[in-house]
């Protein structure tokens, strides 16, 4: 039977776009489907936006300090509504580059809600389109819990739309986005309260990450409510809200309230019941480690398979799965070990491969040798401000093969990657060693590590 395409992909965010401009790289037939703006999450509501608000808060930070490297700094106030603007602008111009990607490729972009339509075929825009083989990149988006009034809070979606700063905010969460939101509102200027189910942040972070962060952001005046579960959501007559807790506390008056307690995969209306595609439990599609769901030629990449949500791992399995598919590679496929990562705090967090705890456990006791490093960088030598890095190193084995590297300090985001490629070709402490430091850095500690 004659299809109209090679390739169908269904979301055009990093994951779907990455996949479809290999495929045409390829020489394949390509339509991509997209329902909302391309770049999906990354691009829109994610990581550049936030990145964007980072470099701000990280500049309110430096004026703050510059008055003990000897300037004289009259810091009369911050326009949100103009960083907005600027950002974006810059996010529009992001969608046009990335049309005009698609266009050059030859990739057919189709705008609207595609699902699947029985075998080989999609339903999108009023047309149904074959093809042999069909990718789900349609990502996912913020949940909020089910409690009373919890439509008078946001979600990181809604961060993004603030026209003005909120002058006390509050955040529900304890992940990467709660940690960072906190600390971009923090470092601007807002009252930040952030409410933590138990009492850590970062779980599923070396143990180092999360203590540190939350040392900093206590630091940074964020207010931690511990053991903070919600009931209900609330406005008072003047308009803010009030949180109330299971334990009869409240956390208000607050001008934003935002919900960073998880993400929940896009996968309603996609058809994916009538085309028998299997799904975890928490909706997300099942997907085997070449990326194919349970039906031959459907496959899915990124947020939606629920499996290390970020935008170069969506990327890195569309581009891979292209490969094999388009591009005579049949061992192309990305190997999910050894992602590094860095949660945009102030400071930065970086982390890759295994924390200690997981090391320990999958080792044991005795093979495992660790190494830290803890001390307060040179930029801060001058300020009355001594925050502190702390960096660690996990090791394993008589030749200590290093399966693990955390920090937390100023440079950590681009310090890690480096570092990253080191670990994933199986670098030893040694290696390390026998490395000529860069000095002076925050990063040479990586390589003049004693054991403690
Ligand atoms: C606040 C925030 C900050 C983040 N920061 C970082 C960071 O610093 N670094 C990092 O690596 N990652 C970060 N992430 C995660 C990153 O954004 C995601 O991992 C990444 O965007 C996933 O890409 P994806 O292609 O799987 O999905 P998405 O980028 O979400 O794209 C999915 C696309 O599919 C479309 N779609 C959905 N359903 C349909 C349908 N039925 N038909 C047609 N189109 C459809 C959607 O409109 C969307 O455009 C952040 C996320 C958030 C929310």
């Amino acid at each position: 039977m004659k299809q109209d395409f090679d390739l169908l992909v269904v979301g055009g965010g990093s994951g779907g776009l990455a996949c479809a401009q290999r495929a045409a790289d390829h020489g394949a037939r390509v339509l991509l489907a997209e329902s909302g703006r391309l770049g999906g999450t990354c691009v829109n509501v994610g990581c550049v936006p936030k990145k964007v608000m980072w470099n701000a808060a990280g500049l309110a930070q430096a004026i703050r300090d510059a008055p003990e490297y000897g300037f004289s700094v009259d810091l009369r106030g911050h326009d949100w509504a103009a960083l907005k603007r600027g950002r974006d602008d810059y996010v529009v111009r992001l969608n046009g580059i990335y049309e005009r990607n698609l266009e050059r490729r030859k990739v057919e972009l189709v705008r609207g809600h595609a699902r699947l339509a029985g075998p080989g075929a999609i339903e999108v825009g009023g047309r149904r389109i074959s093809a042999p083989h069909i990718v789900l990149a349609t990502g996912g988006r913020p949940m909020r819990p089910d409690v009373p009034g919890a439509g008078l809070g946001i979600t990181s979606d809604g961060f993004f739309e603030l026209a003005h700063r909120p002058e006390r905010v509050a955040l529900v969460g304890s992940g990467y986005i709660a940690v960072e939101l906190a600390g971009i509102f923090a470092a601007l200027g807002s009252r930040t309260t952030l409410v933590l189910r138990h009492g850590h942040v970062l779980r599923g972070f070396d143990a180092m990450l999360a203590e540190s962060a939350l040392a900093m952001l206590r630091e940074a005046g964020v207010e931690l409510v511990t053991q903070g579960v919600p009931e209900s959501l609330s406005r008072e007559a003047e308009g803010a809200l009030d949180l109330s807790l299971a334990d009869g506390r409240t956390v208000g008056a607050v001008d934003a309230l935002i919900w960073a307690i998880g993400r929940e995969p896009l996968t309603s209306d996609l058809g994916l019941e009538m085309a028998g595609v299997t799904r975890h439990a928490l909706g997300f599609v099942r997907t085997d480690a070449w990326q194919a769901s349970n039906v031959p030629g459907i496959y899915a990449v990124g947020d939606v398979t629920g499996r290390a949500a970020l935008t170069p791992v969506a990327i890195a399995a569309g581009r891979r799965l292209a490969d094999r598919l388009f591009g005579g590679q049949a061992d192309r496929r990305l190997d999910y070990t050894c992602i590094p990562t860095v949660i945009f705090g102030h400071p930065p967090i970086g982390t890759v491969g295994l924390t200690e705890i997981e090391a320990r456990a999958r080792h044991g006791d005795d093979a495992v040798r660790v190494y830290r490093s803890s001390f307060v960088p040179m930029y801060h030598a001058l300020t009355a401000h001594k925050p502190r890095t702390e960096m660690k190193l996990v090791t394993v084995g008589s030749e200590e093969r290093i399966v693990g590297c955390h920090v937390i300090g100023p440079g950590a985001d681009e310090m890690l990657q480096g570092f990253a490629v080191a670990v994933r070709m199986g670098a030893r402490k040694r290696d390390f060693d026998d490395t000529v430091a860069i000095h002076p850095t925050s990063a040479e500690e990586f390589v003049t590590m004693r054991q403690l």
